[in-house]
């Protein structure tokens, strides 16, 4: 089977329909590449053939390359892998020249046949710069399609002629919001900006293509950059207005990435430097700067993470292999702010939801969340009345247990108490059906020890949500020590119903994801402690690429929550509790009534309209600042390690089951570094070896806390890498 077919009917115009066999959506792999080669040598060799049409036998053109591709062509690109790879780069650049310039005398321009995309839908990535590189764009009028180049978000950038041939007709002022940040647009808006050249009724797309090739002119061919006197739209940096556009650009991409995500630097380099220079010398910087993206091991492992395993664990790679569990009707215990954000998301996904809390008015101010939450989207367009009335309409709001009688599925958010959590579990369970499923969304209690209060703690599990509930992708499933396969089951397949991302873990301390937060955290009010500046604990955060410094996030999640998490941890653990230095700055923060953003001071000082203003003045009374500063490199190993060592030890612990879960969760959950592709992926990149070389550093002068584990010095002893030795792709559903 083939992905592409070739036919040419009466009148000499060549079609050729792109329709990869069992996908819905088509995607380009190194086969294809070879084959449409193979398939335009032909049509532009037979004298017969007047003209092609380029188009897709499925209803959208093509949704880019193939990821798994683009993971492993490093990998793939042989003993010299920058010279294979752009090698590589330069025969995706040599048949869409051969497209475009479609046999004509290069001198002369003539002699060249019409070459069209006809695009029925969506045309992504190489779906576009293909189509780039034809005589003209027609695409049918369907609002849904969406035509775009977002290869930046995926952590590499068009580098397939896209870079170079959209700053050319665009300019690269008009050009940057498609390039550097992936703009998707339909077919009416990407004709407005200059990206396409027609919009056309879907049934007469074809007719339409076929009578521009038939009636395509010799300079209907020659694309503005082989004319004489091609100027660049809005000027080359060497003319005054151009040279603007550049340095603007250059400090838009700086302050965005802050310099760790290193293909949009690239793209601008090689639109820059492409824009000195000649078209076809230009494509080659821009395989230069494409071939260092991807030796960069970033690219790979933002691509394997955000991508291909984020879409495994959704696809349901760790779930046991039971029946269907679709979730018909959840009850909501508590709508505060979580049960709130739990009921808006099910009904939303259009799930009946019972949301319960202890008198009327709380569970209606819990429906009213959701309320609030569609007028903002109506405000902006993105939803409708009817949507509106129809997921209201499917919250009921009430006091009354007797409500839950026919949900299959219940997730308990009341207060953080054990007692107040025992008794609405013995309540619930007395009316919800006997094959219903319980489900906590502690965040700090044990799952197991909840599960006492259940009859039937086989049916009873963790599904823990992060706050805002509606904007965070990730939800830790928890298996306590009794769960059954089923339970885990039905949290699967109600995480797929509301389009998040599961992970699934093993029931300890903090679960996962606040198992490495806390120790965030912590390491930043350690610094506050030992009189590092504070300013240099966020801004090597923020230098990480982390969103948030560890102080900030402190004043986010609020004082008075780490106050409470410290003294139920320090009771827990008695002697062995590690953090009593961070407890003295906790505490003094909360003595003080700083208790974070909430109340507009914490580390930080906020103005009226609660905006951070900067760090709060009054910190170097209490900790004054040491004269002799750590260097940034030496905070940020600190503020890192002490993330993905608990990682680490999730993993030997047995918490963690799968890495994939562990730098997928540890990126959607806490927004760890994404240019890294988690934790694990960190560490790959790094090397087991150079990570024990830092952590012994660390420990030296640090402590404890920066001890490898076992598991990490047996990996540098062997020279193992995670992805090597855990590699449970095989595990993919
Ligand atoms: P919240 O205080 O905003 O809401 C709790 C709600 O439960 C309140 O509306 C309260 O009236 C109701 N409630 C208490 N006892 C009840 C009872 N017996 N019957 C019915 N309703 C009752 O708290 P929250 O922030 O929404 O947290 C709820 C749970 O979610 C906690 O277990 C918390 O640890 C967990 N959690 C919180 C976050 C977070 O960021 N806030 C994140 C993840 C998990």
């Amino acid at each position: 089977m083939t992905d592409f077919t070739f036919s040419c009917d009466t009148d000499g115009v060549a079609t050729i329909v792109w329709d990869v066999p069992n996908k819905s959506m088509n995607v380009l792999s190194l086969e294809g590449v070879a084959e449409l080669n193979g398939l335009i040598d032909k049509a532009l060799s037979d004298p017969a053939i007047k003209g092609i049409i380029i188009t897709s036998g499925k209803k959208d053109f093509a949704g880019g390359m193939d990821l798994n591709v683009i993971a492993k062509m490093k990998q793939s690109a042989g003993a010299d892998p920058a010279r294979g790879l752009f090698d590589g780069i330069m025969q995706f650049h040599a048949l869409e020249r051969k497209i475009e310039l479609a046999g004509m005398d290069f001198k002369t321009k003539k002699g060249g046949k019409p070459i069209v995309a006809a695009l029925p839908g969506t045309a992504l990535g190489i779906g576009l710069e293909i189509p780039l590189s034809c005589h003209r764009i027609i695409v049918a009028d369907n609002p849904k399609a969406k035509i775009g180049l977002p290869e930046i978000l995926v952590g590499i950038f068009p580098g397939a002629g896209g870079t170079t041939r959209l700053a050319r007709k665009l300019g690269p002022m008009m050009a940057s919001p498609f390039l550097l940040e992936g703009k998707l647009s339909d077919p009416k808006a990407a004709k407005a900006a200059g990206i396409i050249d027609e919009v056309v009724p879907a049934e007469q797309l074809m007719t339409r293509a076929k009578e521009w090739v038939l009636s395509a002119t010799e300079a209907d061919l020659v694309k503005p950059w082989d004319q004489k006197g091609y100027k660049m739209p809005g000027g080359a940096p060497y003319h005054a207005a151009g040279f603007m556009t550049f340095v603007g650009a250059s400090a838009m991409v700086n302050g965005k990435t802050q310099g760790v995500y290193p293909a949009a630097k690239a793209l601008l380099s090689a639109v820059y430097e492409g824009s000195l220079v000649p078209f076809d010398t230009a494509l080659k910087i821009e395989a230069r700067w494409f071939t260092q993206v991807l030796m960069n091991p970033s690219s790979a492992a933002m691509i394997r993470s955000l991508f291909i395993n984020k879409e495994a664990l959704e696809k349901g790679a760790n779930r046991p292999k039971v029946t269907d569990q679709t979730v018909k009707k959840l009850g909501v215990l508590g709508a505060g702010m979580m049960g709130a954000g739990i009921a808006y998301v099910a009904a939303n996904a259009g799930i009946d939801v019972v949301l319960i809390d202890a008198s009327q008015e709380a569970a209606e101010r819990g429906k009213a969340y959701s309320e609030g939450i569609l007028d903002k989207g109506m405000k902006r367009g993105k939803v409708s009345a009817d949507k509106k009335n129809e997921v209201l309409a499917r919250i009921q709001a009430t006091t009354d247990y007797n409500a839950l009688s026919d949900c299959d599925l219940l997730v308990e958010a009341v207060f953080e108490d054990p007692k107040v959590k025992a008794d609405v579990t013995v309540k619930a369970e007395a009316v919800l059906p006997a094959n219903a499923i319980f489900a906590t969304n502690t965040s700090t209690l044990p799952i197991s020890d909840l599960a006492r209060a259940s009859r039937r703690p086989d049916q009873f599990i963790g599904i823990h949500f992060f706050s805002p509930v509606d904007k965070m992708m990730l939800v830790e499933i928890i298996r306590g020590k009794e769960t059954g396969d089923v339970a885990v089951a039905k949290a699967l397949d109600f995480v797929r119903q509301i389009r998040k991302t599961p992970i699934v873990v093993n029931d300890a301390r903090f679960f996962y994801a606040n198992r490495c937060i806390i120790p965030y955290l912590n390491e930043g009010m350690r610094m506050v402690a030992e009189g590092v500046e504070p300013v240099l604990v966020e801004s090597a955060a923020r230098l990480l690429g982390l969103p948030v410094g560890p102080l900030q996030l402190v004043d986010e999640t609020s004082i008075d929550l780490g106050v409470k998490i410290a003294k139920a941890t320090k009771a827990a653990m008695g002697d062995t509790y590690p953090d009593t230095a961070v407890d003295t700055v906790l505490f003094a923060m909360a003595d003080k009534g700083r208790l974070g953003r909430k109340v507009g001071a914490g580390f930080y000082a906020y103005d009226e309209q609660g905006q951070r203003t900067g760090m709060w003045d009054g910190l170097e009374a209490l900790w004054p600042v040491h004269e002799d500063q750590p260097a940034l490199t030496e905070v940020q190993h600190r503020l890192l390690f002490v993330q993905v060592l608990e990682a680490v030890r999730a993993l030997e612990d047995g918490v963690l089951t799968d890495i994939r879960e562990g730098d997928v969760g540890a990126i959607l959950g806490w927004g760890f570094c994404p240019w890294s592709g988690g934790p694990f992926s960190w560490l790959d990149i790094i090397g087991a070896a150079k990570a024990v070389e830092l952590c012994d550093k660390l420990e030296q002068t640090h402590g404890a806390r920066f001890r490898a584990p076992k598991l990490l010095r047996d990996m540098a002893a062997k020279g193992e890498a995670f992805y090597s030795r855990f590699d449970q792709s095989a595990k993919v559903a």
